[in-house]
Parts: C-alpha cells; structure tokens; sequence
C-alpha cells in the first residue's frame, strides 16, 4: 500500500508554456499528427525497455513484450495511448514532459508564430509530446519506470503549469510498466475516438513502427492495427515509392518527401541492413554546435543508439537505420565509440552514400537539387574535414559562377580556357557584390570562369590545399595571379602595354610612404583592367574573406593585406604626376589619392574604410580642388 501525498504544482519552462501557447490557439488543419508523435514516443519507449532488458531481464518480469494500445472511450470522451515500454520516474515526468531542452527553439517558436504550416514545422522540429495540446484539453499521464514500484501522474491543462503525484492504488495496479497517456479531447477533436480514424491515422503515419499497435475498441477484442515489421529487413522488390515515403517520415518524424532513398543490404565479411534518406528540406537544428547525427543503429532489429555516429558529421542530415547482424546485443553505448566492426561500417557506408548521391547529381539532377539547396553547405564542411574524400566531395558541389548557377568542378575543367592551369574562385557575402568586385576583371577579360563562393563555410574549406582533377584552386583576392599566358577575349585591348608613362617604380614608393603600416605591400596589379585598386592577402596568409570572419570572432590578429594598383589608371597615374610628388602640396595630393585607392578597395570588398569621416572629408576635398580647376 502507498502513502498518497499531495499533488505538487510544478510550473512549466518559458518556451513550453509559449509553445503550448501556440498550440491551444493556433488552428492547425492536421491535429492528426498528434497521435504519431505520442505513438513515436511509446515506440521509442519500447525500444529503450528492450535495450535495457538486454542486460536486465528482469525489467520485464511479465516477459511480455513490449506494445503499444490504443483505446477510445466515447462516454468518457477520452483516448488513451498506453505502452508497456521504460516508463518514467518522477523526476523524468518533471524534466521530459516540462522543458524542452533543443537548441533552436527559440527561431522555431517564433517561425511558428508567423506560419500557416504549423504542422509541418512541427513536424521538423518535433515538439513531440506537446502537440497532444491541440486536440486535449487536459492530458493525464501515468507512468511507471520498468522495474520500479512507484508510479506517478503527470496532469496538466496546458496553461503555465502542471502537477505532479504519486498515483492512486488503483491506478498503480492499472499501469504495471509504463506509460498511460489519457487524453481528454476538445469537442472539435471527437473524431478521434472514431476506430475507423484511428485506424486510419496509423496506418497513415505509424504503420512502420516495429510493435504491435493494438487499438482496443470499446466493444469487442482489441485487434492489431500496423504491420510492425522492421521495413529496412524486406526485400526492395517487395516495396513501393509509397512505403519507403512512409518509413521515412516515420523513422524521421518528417512530413517532406525524401529526395533519395539507399536501401541495400551488405553481406560478406560483416552483414547488415541500410536504410537511408535524404531530406528534402532543412531541419531545424542543422548548424546546432553539436553537429550530431541521427541515424539509428539497430542489432537484429533491436534498437540500440541514435547517436551512434555511424555517419561523418558533414552528413549529419541523413536520416534512417542501420541495423547490423554481427554487432554483439549487449554493445554498451560507450563501446560504440571504439568498435572496430562499426568503424568498417561507417567506412563502407560513407561511401556509399556519397556514391549515391554522385549518381543522382549525373541521373537526377533535380532531385539532387534539393538535397545540395538544402545541405550543400553541410556537405562542405567535408572538404574541409575528409581528408579522404576531399576530390570526391569538390565534384559533387555545385556552385554560382561568372558562367551561371549549379556548375560542378567537372564542368568547369571542362571549359578551362586554353593555356588555364587552376580553378579560380573569390570569397565573399553576396553574388551581387562579388560580381562587381574589381578582382574578377582580368579573368572577365579573358573569358576565365570564377567560382563565387558566398556560404560562410567557403572561407574555412577553400584555406585547405585543394585541387580537382590536377588542377588547383586558387582565390583571385589571395596571392600572385598570373594571367600571361590566357588570350584576351578581344585582343585588341592590350591591357599589358602600358603607355601611360607612369613610373612604376615611383608611384609605388610614394603609395607605400603615405600608407605605411596599413599595407604590408603595394604591387602593380594583373588582376585589374579599369578599377584603380583592390586588396588581396599574401600568399600563404588566410583569403581576405576568412581573415574578416577571423577578426570579426577575435579568432586570430588580423594581417595586414597588400595593395594592388592598375597602373594605367588615371587616378594611380596622378600620384606621381609630372613632378615626382616635389613639392608641399602635391606631397599632400598624392597622399590623399593614395588613401582613396585604399579605402576604394576596402568598400568593394564591402569593408568600412577604418576612419570613415575622414575618408569623406578627402573625398569631398578632391572634389572641390576638381571642380575650382575646371
Ligand atoms: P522527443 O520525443 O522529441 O524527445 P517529446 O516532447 O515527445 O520530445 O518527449 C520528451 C521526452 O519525454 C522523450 O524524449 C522521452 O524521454 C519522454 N517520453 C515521452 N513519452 C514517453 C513515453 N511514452 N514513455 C517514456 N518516455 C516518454
């Protein structure tokens, strides 16, 4: 016999109580979804109660396996879910069932706010259990944590807060293992007590769930109601576009299409079942820091870690199973790190995927649209990190060119202009702002092709050592560029012949004595043909565009950047005009000139000049002294 204390009200973390919020007062066409969340929650209950049974048999002293039930009841007017999965304790009820503890949820509450879509942001986000609120107005959870002999109720009316007691005799007697969720529906939601609703619903959204659903009608036996059968175990030949759609918004709790499905089965030296997919569109927490994977590992159907990393993090977005039949029942979480057995597989399904995913870039390009609009700039982060696979990940990246949108590496070898030998690109924040950057003019001149890399990722990849199909890629705002020997597209525009009569050697110095310390260099450029000047970084310091990004997380002292100068332009040109500079007063002029051409470049590279007033006091000084000539 229990000593019944008190209930106790608890009230819930700010986002819950905003979410719930949401929920109650938002019109959602598909309350539906409700119904595979809570079944989405049992199942996993089931499958934890089934791990930790592995090494404590005694967790299910009935030796029943674990299902889930369903029960309408019209007088009542409640739904019951209820599994006889883990359970919860007290303080899980508090901590599972009254916070959410997800990076992103602020951007996704307030996505919700503004969206008509509700249910498919819920959906990506998966706010799970909460999503009950829209069809209850009261939800009443009884739970008993697998093996213990307390059992508690969570209640709430959504609202602020909830309460929490231990539970009655009688219901401690009802709920022997797990978890009873008793829905008491709004009006509006009375057609889920319907058993033809029901059915419909799972089989709808949850008919790839591994256990039983048994939906308990109110008269007459309570009959299994989803296939439960592990998909990923069926012969492909056996299944249609249809199924593999449903079993991926099962396993991923999506409501998008997939954009590509890997389905095999590896036999040989380790055998084991891949089912795998690629999203359509962009979960929440993609950039989340902790960069986790979510594909499930499973041992002979039994589900063991979604967090198993059986994927590199640059293909963190995949999601499905892999269930393998070598790995031992009772692998701890921890043995998961340093198994060797598991590491082949990552190995050999790493490649695979990214072989798929070459093959849908060359078969469907469409589809493989989606998945690089969607997670291109994941898929980046591999040329960075792997090493291995760097080639194999440059070729299946799509980028803007000076040519147009959606290039691969391939067809821009394809194109290379005769006498061409690297793979150009520039780094910065907007295509619009990139094509007008001055750097791309000589290339534009000759017909050369640049990449126009805008992802904040492209400044990390491209400072590795990289090359595609021998020839390497190299950023127009880094380094020496030598254009010699590329033809110009018209080449009557000699641009090498310098008839201006500047003294190069002249113009430089004077540049170099007004700038001082904030250049580290000043050159005569081969990258310009009509602007003045731009900036680049030397060649083995970090590309312009990284070093900003650098500065601006106070990541590293920035280096100071090197000017070039178009020395047949006729502002570069007036620096040392016909005097050399002698005396006061063009000393002044030239100095002025000099900090323009500086400041130009730093606003073409969408800079701030550092000392922005009096970059306008000698602008508009050398306008009047224009204006008082003329
Ligand atoms: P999510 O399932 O995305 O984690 P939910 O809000 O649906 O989010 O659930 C929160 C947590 O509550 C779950 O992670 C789980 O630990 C626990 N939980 C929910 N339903 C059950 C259940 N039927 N049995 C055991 N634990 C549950």
């Amino acid at each position: 016999m229990t000593t019944t204390t008190a209930p106790e009200s608890q009230p819930f973390q700010a986002e819950v109580a905003e979410l719930l919020n949401l929920m109650v007062h938002s019109v959602y066409s598909e309350t539906e979804i409700f119904l595979r969340e809570l079944i989405s929650n049992a199942s996993d209950a089931c499958d934890k109660l089934r791990y930790e049974a592995i090494s404590a048999p005694e967790l299910i002293v009935d030796g029943a396996p674990p299902k889930i039930r369903i029960a309408p009841d019209k007088k009542a007017n409640t739904l019951s879910v209820v599994d006889s999965g883990i359970g919860m304790d007290r303080q899980e009820l508090i901590d599972n069932l009254g916070t959410i503890a997800r990076s992103g949820t602020k951007s996704f509450l307030s996505r919700l706010t503004e969206a008509k879509d509700g249910a498919n942001l819920i959906g990506q986000f998966g706010v799970g259990f909460y999503a009950a609120f829209m069809v209850a107005e009261r939800i009443v959870v009884t739970s008993r944590r697998a093996g213990s002999d307390q059992v508690f109720v969570w209640s709430s009316s959504g609202g602020s807060g909830f309460e929490i007691a231990q539970a009655s005799d009688d219901d401690a007697t009802r709920v022997t293992r797990g978890t009873e969720i008793v829905l008491h529906l709004k009006k509006e939601a009375s057609k889920y007590l319907e058993t033809y609703e029901i059915e419909r619903v799972v089989r709808a959204w949850s008919d790839n769930i591994q256990f039983p659903i048994e939906l308990v009608p109110e008269e007459g036996e309570p009959r299994q109601i989803n296939s439960a059968s592990a998909l990923w175990q069926r012969p492909k030949s056996e299944l249609s576009a249809e199924d593999y759609k449903q079993a991926y918004q099962q396993i991923a709790g999506a409501f998008d299409e997939p954009a590509m499905t890997l389905h095999y089965r590896a036999e040989g030296r380790q055998s084991y079942a891949v089912l795998l997919f690629a999203p359509s569109t962009k979960p929440f927490d993609l950039f989340d820091q902790a960069r986790k994977g979510k594909v499930k590992l499973y041992v002979r159907r039994v589900f063991i870690a979604d967090d198993a990393d059986l994927l590199p993090a640059y293909l963190r977005f995949i999601r499905g199973v892999i269930d393998s039949e070598d790995l031992p029942l009772n692998i701890s979480r921890e043995m998961l790190q340093n198994n060797p057995q598991l590491a082949q597989i990552r190995k050999a399904v790493t490649g695979r995927v990214i072989s798929e995913l070459e093959s849908l870039g060359e078969k469907e390009p469409e589809a493989f649209t989606k998945i690089w609009d969607a997670f291109g700039p994941v898929i980046k982060e591999g040329i960075w990190e792997d090493f291995e696979r760097r080639e194999k990940l440059l070729g299946l990246s799509r980028f803007t060119t000076t040519k147009g949108e959606k290039r691969s590496l391939k067809q821009y070898v394809d194109d290379l202009k005769p006498n061409q030998t690297d793979i150009y690109y520039l780094t910065g924040d907007s295509i619009e702002r990139l094509k007008s950057n001055p750097k791309l003019e000589s290339a534009t001149a000759r017909g050369i092709e640049v990449l126009l890399l805008t992802d904040p990722v492209d400044a990390f990849w491209t400072s590795a050592p990289l090359d595609f199909g021998g020839k390497p890629l190299k950023s127009l705002s880094q380094g020496d560029i030598d254009f010699a020997l590329i033809p110009l597209l018209d080449d009557k525009a000699d641009e090498k012949k310098d008839d201006s009569g500047t003294d190069e050697a002249t113009t430089i110095a004077l540049i170099k004595d007004a700038l001082g310390e904030r250049v580290s260099d000043v050159r005569a450029s081969q990258r310009l043909t009509s602007s003045a000047s731009c900036l680049v970084a030397g060649g083995d310091a970090h590309d312009r565009m990284l070093e900003r990004l650098l500065a601006m997380q106070n990541k590293a002292p920035a280096t100071k950047p090197i000017l070039e100068i178009n020395m047949r332009h006729p502002l570069v040109a007036a620096i040392a005009g016909d005097k050399g500079a002698a005396n006061d007063l063009s000393k002044d002029l030239s100095k002025d000139l000099s900090f323009l051409l500086l400041e130009q470049a730093q606003i073409l590279d969408g800079e701030l000049p550092e000392d922005p007033a009096a970059f306008a006091g000698r602008l508009n000084q050398l306008v009047l002294r224009g204006i008082a000539k003329g």
